[in-house]
């Protein structure tokens, strides 16, 4: 029997439930013979009530020895007043750089069932699936100098440094155009070379890997703020976008509306494979954080977190089928009119986080059976 070893990490606020969902499908997948061998660790602010560390040395230990950690979500208001390097999202901060999960990849699919939750018109997001390639580990979340200095005048300033090498734009747009090659063969990559150096060198590295290596893939570049725009107007015009940790934070979070709600979006953080083993390290999480304000209330969605695990069975153990048959189980969900309430229309029937974990476990047994 395959041994698969999972860490999970359930985090703060609505993180623990939605993650009670998944481990009903990991349950179900082990009762045929999976091999999932899971260990949970606590993450942000959970991490902090237990130790005073977002993430302690033990974690990130188990962490580095996994195959695959599924993530939940971190933060809240309880945790407010911690130290800036100690606050919950330093966590997954280390656990992202530690692990050098530099590509981030966010799909942004619209389920035709919910077409009418986008607060765009149906006919501009219905069908649509892109994929966001978000550069995760440089850029201005982590250059250096980081700083608020005082200026002795009375004034003080902010410092954050935006920097990228050339191989850390090689290996994304590595990433992106492989992602390309299995989807329909296109990528925009996202920048802004007209008042940034990065952007330029971004641009300059892109097209030479592309040159070299990706020919057969359509490239094209856009400045990340027309992107935006572009997003909301005519966004099934994109294949795979790819984009530095700055706009591809903020560019997927204007996907996320596009699909209807954050309960929807999973997320997939990879790093480069092994050389001797080919393995990658990976990281799964939904995009959506810990909801503080419905958390606890049993009506979160767990969605994105389901389907985050379906990535992970893509994108770690190869397992296709059954990533296939768990998608399927969301769409057809969706499709029969069940719904948790930040997803709810009318005609449908609304349930709450474990009914609809268990609806999708139910769809998801048969389709493996079949
Ligand atoms: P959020 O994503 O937690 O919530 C935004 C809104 O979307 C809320 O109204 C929430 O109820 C709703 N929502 C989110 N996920 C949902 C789901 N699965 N089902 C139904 N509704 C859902 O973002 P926020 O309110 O800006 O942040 C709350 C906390 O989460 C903060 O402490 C923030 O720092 C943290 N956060 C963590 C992560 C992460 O762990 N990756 C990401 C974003 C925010």
């Amino acid at each position: 029997m395959a041994s698969r070893k999972l860490l999970l990490l359930p985090g703060d606020g609505i993180g623990p439930e939605t993650m009670a969902e998944v481990e009903k499908l990991i349950a179900l997948m082990n009762a045929s013979g999976a091999g999932f061998e899971t260990q949970t660790g606590a993450v942000g602010g959970a991490a902090i009530d237990e130790g005073d560390v977002p993430v302690s040395e033990a974690t990130m230990q188990a962490a580095l020895g996994a195959d695959a950690v599924l993530f939940g979500a971190v933060g809240g208001p309880k945790w407010d007043g911690v130290p800036y390097e100690t606050r919950p999202e330093a966590g997954l901060l280390r656990l992202r750089k530690d692990l050098e999960l530099f590509a981030n990849l966010r799909p942004a699919i619209c389920y035709p069932a919910l077409a009418d939750a986008s607060s765009l018109k149906r006919e501009i997001v219905e069908g649509l699936d892109i994929l966001i390639m978000r550069e995760l580990t440089g850029g201005v979340y982590f250059g250096e100098p980081k700083e608020i200095v005082d200026l002795g005048n009375g004034q003080k300033r902010g410092i954050d440094t935006q920097l990228y090498d050339t191989h850390e734009i090689e290996r994304i747009a590595r990433a992106a155009f492989e992602a390309a090659r299995t989807r329909r063969g296109k990528v925009t990559s996202m920048e802004k070379r007209n008042v940034m150096k990065t952007g330029v060198l971004w641009n300059e590295v892109v097209t030479a890997v592309h040159k070299a290596e990706y020919s057969d893939v359509t490239l094209e570049h856009m400045l990340a703020d027309a992107g935006g725009m572009k997003l909301v107007q005519n966004p099934k015009q994109f294949d795979v976008i790819v984009t530095d940790n700055l706009f591809g934070d903020m560019l997927s979070d204007v996907a996320a509306q596009l699909t209807g709600s954050l309960g929807m979006l999973p997320s997939a953080s990879l790093g480069a494979p092994d050389e001797r083993t080919g393995r990658r390290r990976a990281m799964y999480e939904p995009v959506h954080g810990s909801a503080p304000d419905i958390a606890g209330q049993g009506i979160a969605n767990p969605l994105a977190m389901i389907a985050s695990f379906a990535m992970m069975l893509r994108y770690s153990f190869a397992m296709t089928d059954e990533a296939d048959a768990l998608e399927g189980a969301i769409a057809e969900v969706l499709e029969a009119g069940v719904r948790t309430g930040d997803i709810m229309a009318p005609g449908c029937r609304q349930v709450g986080t474990a009914e609809m974990g268990d609806a999708v476990a139910e769809a998801f047994g048969r389709r493996l059976a079949a």
